[in-house]
């Protein structure tokens, strides 16, 4: 999820571009697994490219409650970003944000660690109300994405809850207690995913991949985006029917010139994983994906990932603006389509 400790971080600059040239891939149906900053700029520009063809399966571990309001920062923020209503400038919240009402909230004593804005406030104030009247989550995201015009659909990985847990050397946290409130520092020892036994893929989780032409694994945290998205049972078996039936999955890496651009998924290869790399990520994902995606800077492992059994598609992975965004998606859809 997007880091809301802080704000004024560098983020995209608003860029010219959008609709590239059209390709093959742009009539493929494609779901998405993505988490949130990493999983909305490519989905964005997927979504440029493909519109209602194409279907995002968010991350919910992330999810959490906040002054008794139900928030899910990682479809939030995929949805913000597919309606063009993200900060740019912050790298997480809505533009144009203003904070009053948290203010209001510290003066009353509640905690305030984690910044909700006064435009977010609206929509969790929605989906709470929805949620408590007993709508099925997967039917409140759609709503909330429906007002908001968003073209391509938004789906929870599950509609039971998952809840990240983060094992570091003062105990077991909460995810977002380590993520805001902690600022990613302690070392991450273990992860543990509350629910996820109990959680299943929803029906239309299942039947968009069914119906799905590729499957693109966004540049998110192999660990707590990915990892939770793929561990919910069940779901693993579906995208394994979908590889039967010949459908390429494509994975972009995060981890670029063996860094994170964002967020903590370097440190967590490391203390977790192995390897800080685009390899060691290719190496989590050696079982059930096709198509690797490397930034330019990484070439040179491209035979060493070729060697674990998948293609490599080595193009300019980082989304500053629009026109990056599409551009890769455009090479993504290309490499599909071939
Ligand atoms: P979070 O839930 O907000 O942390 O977002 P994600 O899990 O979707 O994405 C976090 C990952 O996205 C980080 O590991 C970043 O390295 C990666 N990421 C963010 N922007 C880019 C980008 O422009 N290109 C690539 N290749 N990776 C990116």
């Amino acid at each position: 999820m997007p880091d809301r400790g802080g704000g004024g971080r560098g983020g995209d600059g608003r860029g010219g571009g959008g609709r590239g040239d059209t390709g093959g891939g742009d009539t493929l149906r494609v779901v998405e697994l993505a988490g949130g900053v990493g999983g909305a700029k490519l989905g964005h520009g997927l979504q440029a490219l493909l519109g209602e063809r194409l279907t995002i399966i968010v991350n919910t571990g992330d999810d959490l409650a906040r002054h008794g309001l139900e928030v899910w920062p990682d479809h939030d923020t995929v949805m913000y970003t597919l309606a063009g209503l993200d900060n740019r400038d912050w790298g997480w919240g809505v533009a144009g944000e203003t904070f009053a009402a948290s203010e209001m909230l510290a003066r009353y004593g509640e905690e305030t660690w984690f910044r909700l804005g006064d435009r977010d406030l609206a929509t969790h104030i929605v989906r709470t109300r929805r949620l408590r009247e007993g709508a099925r989550p997967t039917v409140v995201a759609r709503d909330l994405q429906r007002s908001l015009g968003v073209a391509a659909t938004i789906l929870p990985m599950a509609d039971e809850p998952v809840r990240t847990q983060v094992l570091t050397d003062d105990g077991w946290l909460d995810f977002q207690t380590w993520f805001v409130g902690r600022h990613q520092e302690p070392e991450v020892r273990d992860l543990r995913f509350d629910g996820l036994d109990a959680a299943r893929p929803t029906p239309e989780v299942i039947a968009a991949l069914a119906a799905s032409d590729a499957i693109v694994v966004a540049p998110s945290n192999p660990f707590v985006s990915v990892g939770p998205i793929l561990g919910v049972p069940g779901m693993r078996d579906a995208i394994d029917a979908a590889r039967a039936r010949g459908v390429t999955v494509a994975a972009v890496s995060p981890i670029v010139g063996g860094k994170a651009i964002k967020g903590p998924a370097d440190r967590m290869l490391a203390s977790l994983g192995g390897e800080a790399s685009a390899l060691g990520v290719a190496r989590r994902y050696r079982d059930w994906i096709d198509l690797f995606v490397i930034d330019v800077v990484d070439a040179a492992l491209a035979p060493e990932v070729q060697a674990l059994g998948f293609s490599t598609l080595v193009t300019d992975t980082l989304m500053v603006d629009d026109a990056t965004r599409a551009r890769l998606a455009r090479a993504i859809l290309d490499a599909l389509a071939e």
